[in-house]
């Protein structure tokens, strides 16, 4: 079965149709190399695909289904949105959409909405209770369903940002995992937009025309600590590209020799003979990122007269 989007792909002009197609070629890339490099979905899967109505559980959909055709293994996907009972919520579109997909669906329904709203007092972010109460009803759906693995939409920015979380408000060096155990230890979870940018996630979902349910038709207030990461980084890539690109691989390449936890490193049992380890005293491999502030004849780039030179065997910057 091919999978459609909502919009007749007649609709977009030539090149809307030559920008969607290498996108669309670019995300399933990115999504196989996460699915491959954590082992996500093995052959004889169920995988429940958690469909909010936003773009980026629209866009795991539409990609899971382009990737099942090519797949050398056999995977089923079970589409599961649920209606949380808010009010205004849309409930035809999901159903019409998925429809038209002409794949298998359930949608649950559960009054989340009235006990969030009877157990948080009104002006409070109400987000990390319904977020509870959502997980533990999906995970209970899979469990009725027959899952295998239950897929999030998560991408690249969401792990980015929730790392930044960790570090400025809650003192710990952790991100979202690709792929973990339920809170419940029954279910293994997986997010296998984890290599895909949430700016190419925003750029798909305009191209498919995808029929976008807003989150907050509960009138909760967004999370801001959530909302001041997300802008710091979003200008941080305005003036510094590539930075959120060198955090995200930052999480993929961690060295815990030259972090502090004792638990994740055997600091301990270090004595004269345990040799150069990761590099040794090298705090810094600064050369890279350095050479990027540097024009080609030596100079910095905010056009000073100081000139660098690089001694990386003595992790020294010297200014001449
Ligand atoms: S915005 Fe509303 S529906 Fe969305 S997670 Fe927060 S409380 Fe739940």
């Amino acid at each position: 079965m091919s999978a459609q989007s909502a919009t007749p792909i007649t609709s977009l002009t030539p090149s809307q149709k030559i920008q969607l197609s290498k996108l669309e070629k670019r995300l399933r890339r990115h999504v196989g190399q996460a699915i491959a490099q954590y082992n996500m979905i093995e052959d004889g899967d169920k995988i429940m695909v958690c469909l909010s109505g936003g773009k980026d559980s629209y866009a795991l959909l539409a990609i899971l289904m382009l990737l099942k055709e090519s797949a050398p293994i056999h995977f089923d996907i079970v589409a599961v949105n649920l209606d949380q009972k808010q009010p205004g919520f849309p409930e035809h579109i999901l159903p019409e959409y998925l429809d038209a997909l002409g794949i298998e669906y359930k949608i649950a329904q559960e009054d989340t909405y009235s006990i969030v709203k009877d157990k948080i007092p009104e002006g409070k972010t109400t987000c990390s209770l319904c977020s509870r109460l959502r997980r533990a009803i999906l995970y209970k759906v899979a469990a009725e369903i027959g899952a295998t693995k239950i897929a999030l939409g998560h991408h690249r920015d969401d792990m980015v940002e929730t790392l930044m979380l960790n570090m400025f408000y809650g003192g710990k060096l952790k991100s979202m995992p690709a792929k973990l155990v339920s809170d419940n230890g029954e279910h293994v979870v997986i997010r296998p937009l984890a290599f895909c940018k949430e700016a190419e996630l925003i750029q798909y979902a305009q191209l498919k025309a995808f029929p976008i349910i807003p989150c907050n038709l509960c009138g909760s207030q967004p999370n801001l600590q959530r909302q001041n990461i997300k802008k710091m980084l979003q200008d941080w890539n305005v003036n510094h590209p590539g930075r959120i690109e060198s955090m995200f691989t930052a999480i993929r390449n961690v060295v815990p020799s030259h972090l502090c936890d004792s638990e994740l490193f055997d600091f301990k049992g270090i004595n004269a003979d345990s040799g150069i380890i990761n590099g040794g005293d090298t705090a810094f491999d600064d050369e890279p990122i350095i050479a990027t502030q540097l024009t080609n004849n030596g100079n910095f780039e905010d056009n000073s007269k100081a000139t660098f030179s690089l001694s990386n065997s003595l992790n020294v910057i010297e200014i001449k």
